[in-house]
């Protein structure tokens, strides 16, 4: 490859302006957002529509330069990041990112993959329905990068995961062909759905560049409960009660330890024990519902009732107020800031069977303080979807990054094994990217490594579609 051809090619193809090679303006897109990579790359372009996609991608392919699709880069895998070689293009999308097609009547948006996950959310607002893929990045995370990770977040307990909302979408292949299914149909039995194949593929399979997305009844009411409770094992069985009583209106399933609550209490400004300090572990359940606000609130008191008369949670709260609500909400969400703040964790995102949570934190937690005594465990996630953040911080008075050295991949092996042992996967939604390739290998069959090989090798022969990443 010569660099010089390809970039001419590009500027020649977009205009000099969409072709950035300032190393000031490509400084943020070459780490992640953990600070665990970094990379060079030989410039970054930003395209306007499908069809300069398209022709970025046949210029890589004639020039053999490799292509890492980026959307706001807040993976947490290094998904995004190029390699150290400085051969690689970053494809950015902040200017493909209009919203193309509303249908107020069904239900549906089509956006294009640079959109911000919260301007999704607004778009859909705007036409009177509620877009339900949410998460702690959805202000800088883009649609794009959503589908590609195919995305978890606050809501899967009710909607499922990012592809479990896509009816459509269009994709430039790794040869420039678009292959285009924008159709909105709940209904489409026609041999292979193509769809799913780039959900969830990190950008290895094609550059995604819009989607057909399915939208859901704003809710009349919602309501939000905090309870205390004993363990992982109380958790699951008060989620068990609310799902009985309360059907398909659990929107949100959060657990958090005390221990992770406290790192919050220390950081977080303002921040308050709402059980004050009684608390072994938290449930947070969000309950969103279409009738009428008044016999929501009837039906909250009695599984209420029924949860402390059954001693599966010593305490009950409902929010009084939108402020009280945001309050909880940022207890849970600022977990991950507050291990920062802390000095940093050793992190994992696993996913059991839901009816393994219980063992699955109980285990995991003994087995890292039979290896490191007092070390701190900040346990939660989205445990309605059966997935656990298990992170684990230096003891009190310990140096973070030598703790982190000295334990982190044996704590992390443990882990990951445990996971697998319980049926569950190392991954829950963070994705592979550069950071767990080897898990990957280590834990699928062969038969499903060797099809997945056969599919990168059928669809991206010349390997210049995110390299490095996934496989
Ligand atoms: C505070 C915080 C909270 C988070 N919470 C959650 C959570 O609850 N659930 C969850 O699942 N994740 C969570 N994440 C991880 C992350 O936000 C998600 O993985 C998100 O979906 C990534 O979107 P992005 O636009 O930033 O993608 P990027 O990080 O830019 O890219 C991610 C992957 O997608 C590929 N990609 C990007 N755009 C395209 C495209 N148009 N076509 C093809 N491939 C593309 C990239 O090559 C890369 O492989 C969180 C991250 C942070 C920082």
């Amino acid at each position: 490859m010569i660099p010089e051809a390809a970039l001419a090619a590009l500027r020649a193809a977009l205009g000099a302006d969409a072709v950035i090679t300032d190393p000031d303006r490509l400084a943020p897109w070459l780490v992640d957002e953990r600070r665990l990579f970094s990379g060079r790359a030989l410039a970054a372009v930003e395209p306007q529509s499908t069809a300069e996609v398209s022709a970025i991608v046949e210029i890589c392919r004639e020039q053999h330069v490799p292509m890492v699709p980026q959307g706001g880069n807040t993976s947490y895998c290094g998904a995004a990041t190029p390699d150290a070689s400085g051969r690689a293009l970053l494809i950015r999308f902040p200017r493909l990112s209009r919203l193309r097609a509303v249908d107020a009547l069904a239900g549906t948006l089509t956006v294009e993959a640079g959109m911000p996950l919260a301007a999704v959310q607004a778009a859909a607002r705007d036409a009177g329905w509620f877009f339900p893929l949410s998460m702690g990045s959805e202000a800088t995370a883009q649609l794009g990068g959503a589908l590609s990770t195919n995305a978890g977040g606050l809501t899967v307990v009710r909607y499922g995961t990012a592809r479990e909302l896509v009816l459509g979408l269009e994709v430039v292949l790794p040869d420039g062909q678009v292959l285009s299914q924008l159709q909105a149909l709940r209904k489409d039995n026609t041999g292979y759905d193509l769809r799913h194949l780039f959900m969830g593929a990190e950008g290895t399979l094609g550059i995604i560049t819009a989607a057909v997305l399915r939208l859901f009844p704003e809710p009349a009411a919602r309501e939000t409960l905090l309870l205390n409770v004993r363990d992982a094992e109380a958790a699951c069985a008060c989620l068990n009660r609310a799902r009985r009583t309360l059907g398909d209106t659990v929107e949100s399933c959060e657990f958090f330890t005390r221990e992770a609550l406290a790192l919050v209490l220390a950081h977080e400004a303002g921040a308050r024990d709402p059980f004050a300090g009684e608390a072994p572990a938290l449930l947070l359940l969000e309950i969103a519902g279409t009738f009428d606000a008044a016999r929501m609130r009837d039906t909250l008191g009695e599984l209420a009732a029924n949860l402390l008369d059954e001693a599966l949670a010593a305490d009950v709260l409902i929010a009084e107020s939108p402020t009280q609500r945001a309050a909880w909400w940022r207890l849970r969400e600022r977990i991950p800031a507050a291990e920062r703040a802390e000095g940093g964790s050793v992190k994992h995102d696993v996913s059991v069977p839901l009816g393994r949570i219980p063992e699955l934190a109980a285990l995991a937690v003994a087995g890292v303080r039979d290896r490191v005594p007092h070390i701190r465990c900040s346990v939660y996630g989205h445990m309605g979807d059966g997935n656990l953040h298990l992170n684990f911080l230096a003891p009190v008075g310990a140096v973070p990054e030598d703790f982190r050295a000295t334990h982190g991949q044996a704590l992390s092996a443990d882990v990951h094994a445990l996971a697998v042992r319980l049926g569950g996967s190392f991954s829950a939604e963070h994705g592979v990217g550069q950071l767990k390739r080897e898990l990957l290998r280590a834990t699928r069959s062969p038969v499903a490594l060797g099809l997945m090989m056969r599919l990168k090798q059928a669809f991206d022969p010349d390997n210049l579609m995110n390299p490095g990443k996934v496989l």
